[in-house]
């Protein structure tokens, strides 16, 4: 598809139905059942799953030219599970053919901009602005890598900065030519991606760069790119300049032990440390997670905003895009459940879900209901050999769980939602710690296997 502003619905129901009117914003005025913004796996898994189950006319809207969101430039496999693992551009097409199927209007080439009401935004778009009011809304935005500026690496703006994304797209999608020998920011299974799209690019990775005591990525990923393609990865190191005007001349590093080098290149990645797209549910007032800096979210996929709900990366960056997928789906009936109640049914104040450092976040972050339908996912700041994580509440243990191996930074620890039905509603933060815990492990040369409580994407 390369057309902006398509429709691939093929329901009646979905079909376009300007009112004519005029919208706020100036342009034009649509109303629909459900408006998904982002067509990533977890937007386009769940306006399929809605329009199958007959949900009205699903709308979802694209910013991009093309939908699928980041897989649609991870041109490696790993989409998906075993025999059914795909590369990214094969997997987004699935998904997109999902809610083309289904019923779903997809809008590519427009942004959605704001609020305009409290289930109303004003997007932009080939066709002008124009307000979209609907039923309900489902956030599906996804996350970003933090840039240089953002991570505060002082120095000049050389060309030759990129993030992971940046440099799929550089390479994959508009063959551009990004350099000759390039250091990777981070050690994360993402970081291992970019290696692989620069090698795949013609560029030489001289060398990863983590402040982290080990890297924390596959151990099979890992290997591949010491051994077999010598990449160094230099572990308790930090960036701290980038070197070179007109074009990225070197970084400069300094080391544990207060050594600082310069390392030539004329390519730097910074890979990882995803934030969330979380503009409209921060423009929205929608409360935010003050771990995960995406919206806070009930077990139903609920913001703290009735009708509208939120999905996939936007709510825990950078799950594996069959979690996102997953959650559209499982968002699906809450969505519907929404559109048949009656209006303003008040809804009891849902129960907060925090937790204390190393880790660093929970998802979902809030309670509602008594019913455990998903698995919590956290992660932690340091690496913690078979952690007990503790639940607890005002004081009452609620749960104690052990995690079978190691709990790896950047990467995503599950727990049970068992104990949800032991919940007091009224009886304030549930918060999870990890007893004990005074700071990491030390450093072995190579991370144990991954286990049962871990999952990269
Ligand atoms: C480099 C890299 C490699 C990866 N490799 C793998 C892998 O091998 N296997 C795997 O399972 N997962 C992998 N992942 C993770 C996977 O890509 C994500 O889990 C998945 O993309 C999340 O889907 P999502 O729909 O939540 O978000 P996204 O895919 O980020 O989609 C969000 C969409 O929303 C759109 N959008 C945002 N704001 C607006 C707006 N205001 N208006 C309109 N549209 C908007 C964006 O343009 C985007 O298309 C990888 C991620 C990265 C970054």
């Amino acid at each position: 598809m390369n057309t902006s502003s398509t429709s691939t619905g093929t329901n009646d129901s979905t079909s376009d139905s300007p009112s004519g009117r005029s919208g706020g914003t100036g342009g034009t005025h649509r109303d629909v059942d459900v408006l998904v913004v982002g067509a990533g796996p977890a937007g386009l898994a769940a306006a399929a799953r809605l329009a199958a189950l007959g949900a009205g006319r699903v709308e979802i809207l694209e910013r991009e030219r093309e939908p699928g969101g980041v897989p649609r430039h991870c041109f490696h496999r790993g989409f998906g599970t075993g025999a059914e693992s795909v590369d990214g551009p094969a997997y987004a097409g699935r998904w997109t053919a999902a809610a083309e199927r289904a019923g779903a209007r997809l809008r590519t080439g427009v942004t959605a901009l704001g609020w305009t009401g409290p289930l109303t935004l004003a997007t932009t778009g080939p066709d002008g602005p124009a307000e979209v009011r609907a039923r309900a809304v489902v956030l599906a935005t996804g996350a970003r890598e933090r840039p240089r500026a953002a991570r505060l690496v002082p120095g000049t703006r050389p060309a030759g900065v990129f993030t992971t994304g940046e440099l799929q797209q550089s390479v994959y999608l508009y063959r551009q030519d990004v350099g000759r020998r390039a250091v990777v920011v981070g050690a994360e299974q993402v970081s291992y991606h970019a290696v692989d799209t620069l090698r795949r690019a013609g560029v030489a990775p001289v060398a990863m760069v983590t402040e982290y005591e080990r890297h924390q990525a596959s151990p099979a990923h890992a290997t591949a790119a010491r051994l077999r393609y010598g990449v160094p990865l230099l572990t308790r190191t930090t960036v701290t300049a980038l070197v070179g005007h007109g074009r990225l001349a070197g970084v400069r590093l300094r080391h544990s032990d207060g050594r600082t080098t310069t390392l030539a290149c004329d390519a730097v990645v910074f890979t990882g440390d995803f934030v969330p797209e979380h503009e409209l549910a921060r423009d929205g007032g929608l409360v935010l997670d003050p771990g995960t800096l995406g919206p806070a979210v009930d077990m139903s996929f609920r913001t703290t905003r009735d009708g509208v709900f939120a999905v996939g990366s936007l709510l825990h960056a950078a799950e594996p895009a069959g979690t996102a997928a997953r959650e559209g789906v499982l968002a699906a009936v809450p969505v519907l459940a929404h559109l048949a109640a009656v209006p303003g049914t008040p809804r009891a104040a849902p129960v907060p879900v925090r937790v204390d450092a190393p880790l660093r976040w929970i998802a979902p972050n809030l309670l509602a209901t008594a019913t455990a339908r998903q698995a919590f996912v956290l992660r932690t700041a340091r690496f913690l050999d078979r952690p007990v994580l503790q639940v607890a509440q005002d004081g009452r243990v609620l749960h104690h769980e052990r995690l079978r191996g190691t709990a790896v930074p950047n990467r995503t620890v599950r727990m049970s939602a068992a104990w949800v039905r032991d919940v007091d509603p009224d009886g304030g933060p549930v918060r999870i710690t990890v007893p004990g815990t005074t700071g990491g492990t030390p450093a072995p040369t190579e991370p144990p296997a991954a286990d049962g409580g871990t999952d990269a994407p």
